[in-house]
C-alpha cells in the first residue's frame, strides 16, 4: 500500500495513510503479471496453477476480487495492511508512482479521490 519514496517530476506528494482504499476499490482489480504470480504463489506454498485457480481471474492478469471488491489479501484493522506485503504485486508496490498518474490529470484527480495520502 505504500509506494517507494521517489524524488522526481511527480505532480503530487504521497505519504501512505494506511486507508486501504487502494486495495478496496469498487469493482476492485489488482493487476498481476507472471512474475507476481510466481512470487506470491511460492510465498503461500501454492503451485502457480493452484494460485491461479484460487486467486487469479480468467483473464490471467488480475487478482480475483474478494467480497465487496476488496483484494483478498487486504487485512483490516485500525490501519489497513497487506497480508502478502513482502511479496505483493509490483503494481501495488509502485503505487502511486504510475506513469498514468504523472501524465493524465484526470487519472490523478480520480486517484486523489480514492487515496488520502496523495496531495
Ligand atoms: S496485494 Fe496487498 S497491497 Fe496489493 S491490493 Fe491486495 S492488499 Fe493491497
Amino acid at each position: 500500500m505504500s509506494g517507494p519514496s521517489e524524488a522526481g517530476d511527480w505532480p503530487f506528494t504521497f505519504r501512505c495513510r494506511r486507508s486501504g482504499n487502494c486495495c478496496a476499490r469498487p469493482g476492485g482489480v489488482v493487476h498481476v503479471d507472471a512474475a507476481d504470480i510466481a512470487r506470491i504463489a511460492g510465498a503461500l506454498g501454492l503451485s502457480e496453477a493452484g494460485f491461479r485457480a484460487r486467486y487469479v481471474a480468467a483473464t490471467g492478469d488480475r487478482l480475483v476480487d474478494g467480497f465487496g471488491s476488496r483484494c483478498v489479501f487486504l487485512a483490516e484493522g485500525a490501519e489497513a495492511s497487506c497480508s502478502i506485503y513482502a511479496v505483493r504485486p509490483v503494481r501495488c508496490a509502485s503505487w502511486p508512482y504510475w506513469p498514468e498518474l504523472r501524465d493524465d490529470p484526470s487519472a490523478l484527480a480520480a486517484a486523489r479521490r480514492l487515496c488520502p495520502g496523495l496531495e
